[in-house]
């Protein structure tokens, strides 16, 4: 392995403290967080290695600590720690961290750092997208709900594509970073990863590991950060609630894009009333009720600081769960309206917001904690990488 640069930062305390984390200077590296984490079994150093380098100043180190995101942040080693470190916050604090690091617009740091000013760009940013909308406005229809007449196919399409653009160079220059600051930290090259058939296999396992067992399956998220939490109903397991949320979020953006596609193809135009069994709408259908059930009990658990893992939270964690929830929840009042016998006025106010909310949510989406969806798979790359070499070295 090559030698990692490291970059003495004294002002990386203060600078954690900013993204959340408390006062780490009273870790005293006893270990006890690693002895109770469920994730240390490999790593005897696991979490408070990380918890040192932030102590240090060791900047480069932090940010390119593949292990950072290893952690579901249970909480587990927040209610063992001895002193009032609370490793758990610093890691999510940490993780903030490194997303704001990775983002050169500043904007990620802008929304974890300065909450005030953070909230007034998200609604400036939905208010500019509903106007926008709006500045195009059309006829709103009393016999039926003619949405796109309302506001014009074309004009939210090609603001979609715009967006999607943005995010696309937002998330893929941050990620790239990360990965390459890993991958160098790692001593993992092109040769290493692809080289031969025997590295292209390991890529290919690790990979896997990464994507299919960890960030869908959310394996060790289920058998491991769940096993010693205090027992709960099944349907309000985190994993389950995280879990839903993702999958519902995702099946309402595939089910717009979908459509879309049916649209282009000149097979079903976007709008046009179809039963409910029809796939496109039977996805958004289901996809919309698993999100307005996760995001409304991870609100509901937030609130109650229902379990160690949510003690604290901040406000870009509630803007998150707000965006997603109104999303959500506008998708659905917007699909009952669309099936009412007659059209009801306030549908097209509703379908402004549900479009204006769900652009500025996936415009946001790189510089908010929506963003681990896909740091994390990345970094756990590596992670069952290197537990794939040292299982060769064994
Ligand atoms: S964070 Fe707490 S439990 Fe972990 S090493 Fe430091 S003092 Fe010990
Ligand atoms: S929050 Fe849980 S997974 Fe993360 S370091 Fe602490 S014990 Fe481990």
């Amino acid at each position: 392995m090559s030698a990692a640069t490291t970059t003495v930062d004294l002002g990386l305390y203060p600078e954690l403290q900013r993204y959340g984390a408390r006062d780490i200077r009273a870790c005293f590296s006893c270990g006890t967080c690693t002895a109770s984490c469920p994730l240390s079994q490999t790593d005897s150093t696991f979490p408070r290695r990380i918890i040192r380098y932030a102590q240090v100043g060791m900047k480069d180190a932090l940010l390119t600590s593949k292990e950072l995101w290893s952690c579901y942040q249970c909480g587990e080693c927040a209610e063992t720690c001895p002193t009032q470190a609370d490793p758990s916050e610093f890691m999510a604090a940490a993780r903030r961290y490194a997303i704001a690091s990775y983002d050169r617009t500043r904007i990620a740091r802008t929304m974890y750092t300065r909450p005030i000013l953070g909230t007034a760009l998200a609604v400036l940013v939905a208010m500019f997208f509903a106007l926008f909308m709006y500045s195009a406005h059309g006829p709103q229809s009393g016999e039926s709900l003619a949405l796109f007449t309302f506001i014009p196919e074309e004009l939210i399409h090609n603001i979609g594509i715009v967006v999607m653009i943005l995010v696309a160079l937002a998330g893929l220059s941050g990620v790239v970073s990360m990965a390459r600051g890993i991958a160098r930290r790692e001593g993992a090259g092109v040769r290493s990863l692809i080289g031969s058939r025997a590295a292209l296999a390991r890529s290919a396992r690790a990979a896997w590991a990464a994507v299919a067992r960890e960030s869908i399956g959310q394996t060790r998220f289920r058998k491991e950060c769940e096993a010693d939490a205090v027992p709960v109903a099944w349907y309000r397991r985190r994993w389950l609630l995280h879990a839903v949320t993702v999958w519902g979020f995702l099946g309402l953006l595939s089910a717009t894009l979908l459509d879309y596609g049916l649209a282009l193809a000149g097979i079903k135009a976007t709008g046009t009333p179809v039963p409910i069994w029809y796939p496109v709408r039977l996805l958004g259908t289901v996809a919309g009720v698993l999100l307005i059930y996760g995001t409304t009990s991870l609100i509901v658990e937030r609130y109650r600081a229902a379990n160690r893992s949510v003690k604290r939270s901040t406000t870009a964690d509630w803007m998150l769960l707000g965006l997603l929830w109104v999303t959500g929840v506008t998708g659905f009042v917007l699909e009952v309206a669309l099936y009412l016998p007659s059209a009801p006025w306030w549908g097209y106010w509703v379908f402004l917001v549900h479009v204006a909310v769900a652009m500025e949510l996936v415009l946001l989406a790189p510089f908010m904690k929506l963003a681990h969806a896909v740091y994390r798979p990345v970094a756990l790359f590596f992670v069952a990488l290197a537990q794939s070499s040292a299982e060769g070295d064994a």
